[in-house]
């Protein structure tokens, strides 16, 4: 799209936009045009809940969840089933496990998985944090729910046997999805299965 068809101010929204996944310019450009064709308020409201998030938002401190406060809401309630960790590779399969309701303990956000094609080591996963809180919360089991993987087969291996002095339990969710399948699609049911029918690993 040619800067010169749009009024600067536009064109650099186009361009934030598209920093989105799936978002080309034309779609970028058919968002603000539903933005104009409402009232101007639009991209101020839109605006500030952007800079809400940057402002507020933050990482629980016990489970690298988003939160607004040290703790995330999960770590806060105490309701919560104590001693049992469910160990996800990242937010988004934290909430989808949490919108099937299934799951009652709290979390651990590694955030990622060992993979040398993405650069990732086991020093930049948070292994050493999910240790510290088998200890400090004194956890019996922990649940690993990883999409099925080579890299989540790795990480797992890593995890048992940087835990193993731990005592703790180690699980695996069941899946009775094939390998690529993806905890973002698993409804309430198959959720309840997989975790009613954990194993612990090999
Ligand atoms: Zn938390």
């Amino acid at each position: 799209m040619s800067k010169f068809l749009l009024p600067d101010s536009i064109f650099k929204l186009m361009n934030e936009l598209t920093k989105f996944p799936g978002v080309g310019e034309k779609t970028a450009l058919r968002m603000i045009l539903f933005g104009l064709r409402n009232n101007l308020t639009f991209f101020k409201d839109l605006g500030e809940a952007f800079i809400n998030v940057y402002q507020n938002l933050k990482i629980c401190k016990r489970c690298f969840n988003i939160a607004e406060d040290e703790l995330c809401e999960i770590c806060k309630d105490p309701k919560r089933e104590e001693g049992i960790l469910c160990v996800v590779e990242d937010i988004g399969d934290l909430m989808s496990i949490e919108r099937t309701g299934q799951f009652k303990g709290r979390y651990h956000v590694l955030g990622g998985l060992v993979s040398p094609m993405e650069n990732k080591r086991v020093e930049d996963l948070k292994i050493k944090e999910l240790k510290n809180s088998v200890l400090l919360y004194k956890i019996t089991e922990i649940i690993l729910a990883l999409n099925p993987s080579m890299e989540a087969e790795v990480t797992a291996f890593y995890i048992k046997d940087f835990l193993k002095d731990t005592g703790v339990k180690i699980t695996k969710i069941a899946y009775g999805i094939p390998m690529g399948s993806d905890i973002e699609y698993l409804d309430e049911v198959t959720m309840a299965v997989a975790i009613k029918e954990r194993r612990e690993i090999e």
